[in-house]
């Protein structure tokens, strides 16, 4: 068996899918790696940091290869037919079911975290005011307000990291079981809490899409919430549909100039109506943040991480006697990650629509 690992060719994008302690992990399983060169360089892993660099021609993928990435496979049909076509045998990793066994490989999770990191980060340069309340000879400097909506991985990891630079933290979510993790943190928890919100988790754990009147509620409760705040940092996403829309134009203008939006879901169409991908808008000095792949603004953590899932995951398709790859089709694993086989789309999520 041997695993390449190619370089990213989107300049926007710094991670990398190895790392020299992956590396080491392969070859004791007995699998030869090479890693294209200048591959681990935007992570701050020149190739002299692996031990077993060799140069590979990854421009042609052989076919029966197994390309095993980050696929963003929603809305992609045309590059899902092309991986079939060339024969490869495609596994998107963000399809991992969240199932205990799976936690190690679980790409969303390790990404989002350092997303929800980041995001603080990022909100604090963007802020021209401190973030703890400072009590000094000169003064009083009061705690930033931040809200966070949205509360999974990213949610979780921005009201943690809101709170360790001492401000004081809400945050909202449509999953009745977010309310006892928000407060765990020291956060204070807002939404709107009738019947459908307790029915708003689906059995795999993820948010449904709520109807217009919920969000009407939703938007009502929160517009009086948002006035008030320095620092707004949106996660919320519904998997395989469009971002729900959670910040108007006219709730970014209430707020007080100086303030700041951050929006992690910009990529997927945005929660704040008027966040740019890849740019911070400006509108009357209120800025709002729409940088695209923010974990990759932490690239050594994130390209870490994401080795560590993608040995986990590649671990599994290994014979430990023979050291030959051996991908086991009716694995659940495999079931759910796998997108192409044998010239076909095979996932069941994204079969060809029928002309
Ligand atoms: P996500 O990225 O899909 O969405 C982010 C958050 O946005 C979610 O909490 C969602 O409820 C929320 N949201 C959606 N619509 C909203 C709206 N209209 N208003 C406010 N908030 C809205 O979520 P995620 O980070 O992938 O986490 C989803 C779930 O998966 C959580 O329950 C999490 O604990 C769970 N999880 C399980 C595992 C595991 O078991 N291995 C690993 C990671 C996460």
């Amino acid at each position: 068996m041997k695993i390449a690992v190619a370089k990213e060719i989107d300049p926007s994008e710094p991670r990398v899918a190895a790392s020299p302690d992956t590396v080491k992990k392969f070859k004791a399983l007995g699998v030869d790696i090479a890693i294209e060169p200048g591959a681990g360089i935007k992570s701050g892993l020149p190739d002299s940091e692996f031990t077993a660099v060799e140069a590979s021609e990854l421009a042609n993928y052989k076919r029966g290869a197994l390309v095993i990435a980050i696929m963003d496979p929603y809305g992609n049909d045309a590059a899902l037919k092309a991986m079939a076509d060339a024969g490869i045998s495609a596994f998107a990793m963000e399809l991992m079911p969240r199932i205990t066994r799976a936690q190690v490989m679980d790409v969303l999770s390790s990404q989002a975290n350092l997303a929800g990191y980041r995001a603080v980060i990022e909100a604090a340069e963007a802020f021209g005011r401190a973030f703890p309340m400072m009590m000094t000879a000169a003064g009083t400097i009061p705690a930033a307000k931040v809200f966070v909506m949205g509360v999974g991985v990213a949610g979780l990891q921005a009201i943690a990291t809101a709170r360790r630079l001492g401000a004081v933290v809400t945050a909202t979510d449509v999953r009745p079981a977010v309310k006892e993790q928000v407060e765990s943190l020291g956060a204070k928890f807002l939404a709107v809490e009738d019947e459908e919100f307790k029915q708003a988790e689906t059995a795999g754990g993820y948010a449904k899409e709520m109807s217009k009147e919920y969000q009407a509620k939703q938007a009502a409760l929160t517009a009086e919430h948002i006035k008030k705040q320095d620092i707004i940092i949106t996660t919320a996403l519904i998997p395989g549909r469009p971002a729900p829309r959670l910040v108007t134009a006219d709730m970014v203008k209430s707020m007080k100039p100086g303030s700041v939006l951050v929006d992690l879901a910009v990529e997927r169409g945005g929660n704040v109506e008027g966040a740019k991908a890849g740019e911070v808008a400006d509108v009357g000095g209120i800025k709002i943040v729409g940088y695209t792949n923010v974990a990759g603004r932490v690239a050594a953590s994130a390209s870490s991480l994401y080795a560590r899932n993608l040995y986990s995951f590649i671990e599994t398709l290994v014979d430990k006697t023979t050291k030959a790859l051996d991908v086991k089709w009716d694995d659940e694993l495999v079931k759910a990650t796998a997108l192409t086989k044998d010239g076909a789309v095979i996932h069941p999520n994204f079969q060809p629509k029928a002309a």
